[in-house]
């Protein structure tokens, strides 16, 4: 028996596209209950409702979840030490908080521990691939990546470039980034499942000099991505407004900069206008939704349905720090609870469908994972529908398979999760607690 042949039966949940606002039976939906997967050393090599022949790996799941391992869009490895910081918005939070914890990843011990803890973490979480921030360090990006690699997992980062209005410890300049960046960019994207995103924390801390550095960079070589946030709160709307007077918008910043591509994640933009959309959609772009950042700190209530009307690509994130929870699933159901805000109604199938083949497709890879079928890449989670009898309870009365599927998104957390896989290697396995 081959030791790299696997064979995991389960209810398998996926998406063969993008479905549609409010369906609650979407044509994209894939439900294959009590199917088995067949996993051939890193990739998914068939589906199928038989078992399958004696020199396959048999695990038995029947009665589990078996989704494709979730993808965050957008996330900052080194803010796992600032969870859950009381008490201020946006621009404080990150003078009070965030640059003095960013700081201390200036040593590498504590970069090297720190990237440690949170590839850890997100696999915990059943993400098993990430667009993420490190800090303005280039060891601690190094860090980040080489504790990625060791997992074997698709993990997208750059070193964070700000050169102004921040403190000394966690400030770059033009020259000293951009050779960083290229040192950084030689070693790590394209090697193993790792890609590098070139990283403005966000306009206010770039000089025009920095934008322009970084949209060189994407010119030079556009399989670079591009990570950044945009507005995400209406006092650092207006601050960019006055450090870029002769900006049509805070998005045409960066678009004026050659920062918007194909292979660029903005973080929130919850203040855009209809302009800035259109000009997302043409890119191709994508907006990643951060709920409970955007609950947490007070920034707003993102319009998604707006933003899909205009054809701009949505995929959710954590945020973490100033989302609450590296667990997509909360997110989720924060994103749920922000649209009913709007007065609007967000089906289990499109926030799933944001955390795996929606995101995968934003970050350019829906070739390679975010679905289960074969010639992907087996990137896979099994998880419990409840771990609570009351959970179990609301379960067992769902009168469709929505129904059952909404509620276990919204009462569901890391607690549920049972396995994850990353690449065909099983990287965390929970024996049932009860
Ligand atoms: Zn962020």
């Amino acid at each position: 028996m081959a030791e790299d042949n696997w064979a995991l039966r389960g209810d398998l949940l996926d998406f063969t596209g993008e479905p549609a606002w409010a369906d609650l039976q979407p044509p994209a939906l894939r439900w294959r209950p009590a199917h088995w997967l067949l996993i051939r050393g890193s990739r998914i090599e068939a589906v199928q409702a038989e078992p399958p022949g004696p020199d396959w790996r048999r695990v038995d799941h029947a009665g589990r979840l078996i989704l494709p391992g979730f993808i965050d869009t957008h996330v900052h490895g080194p803010q796992i030490d600032v969870l859950a910081s009381y008490g201020t918005e946006l621009l404080d939070w990150l003078e009070n908080h965030t640059f003095p914890a960013e700081a201390r990843y200036a040593d590498e011990r504590v970069a090297q521990a720190g990237a440690e803890r949170f590839i850890q973490a997100l696999l915990q979480n059943g993400t098993t691939a990430a667009l993420a921030f490190s800090t303005v360090h280039e060891g601690a990006t190094h860090a980040l990546f080489d504790a990625a690699h060791r997992q074997g997992m698709r993990l997208i980062t750059g070193k964070v470039l700000m050169d102004r209005h921040v403190p000394d410890a966690v400030r770059d300049d033009v020259p000293g980034a951009e050779a960083a960046s290229r040192r950084l960019i030689s070693r790590w994207h394209g090697s193993g499942r790792c890609a590098y995103a070139v990283t403005p924390r966000f306009a206010p801390t770039s000089t025009q000099a920095q934008l322009a550095m970084a949209g060189a960079l994407l010119r030079e070589d556009p399989s670079l991505y591009l990570q950044t946030h945009v507005a995400e709160n209406q006092a650092e709307v207006q601050w960019v407004r006055e450090l870029f007077p002769g900006a049509r918008s805070y998005l045409d910043v960066y678009g004026g900069n050659g920062l918007l591509h194909r292979r660029t994640v903005l973080a929130h933009g919850i203040w855009l206008n209809d302009q800035d959309r259109a000009q997302l959609r043409d890119v191709g772009a994508t907006i990643a939704h951060s709920p409970t950042s955007n609950l947490f700190l007070g920034s707003g209530l993102f319009n998604w349905r707006l933003a899909r009307e205009a054809g701009v690509r949505v995929a959710v994130a954590s945020d973490v720090g100033g989302g609450t929870s590296l667990n997509l699933l909360r997110n989720l159901a924060a994103a749920y609870q922000v649209q009913a805000l709007l007065g609007q109604r967000l089906t289990a199938w499109s926030a799933l469908h944001a955390i795996t083949l929606g995101a995968a497709q934003a970050l350019d890879l829906d070739h390679e994972i975010g679905r289960l079928e074969p010639g992907a890449t087996a990137d896979i989670t099994v998880w419990d529908w409840s771990a609570d009898p009351v959970v179990a309870h609301r379960l067992s009365l769902a009168r469709s398979l929505h129904e059952r599927v909404f509620a276990w998104m919204t009462l569901g957390d890391e607690r549920l999760l049972r396995s994850v896989m990353v690449a065909g290697q099983e990287r965390l396995l929970r024996q049932r607690a009860v």
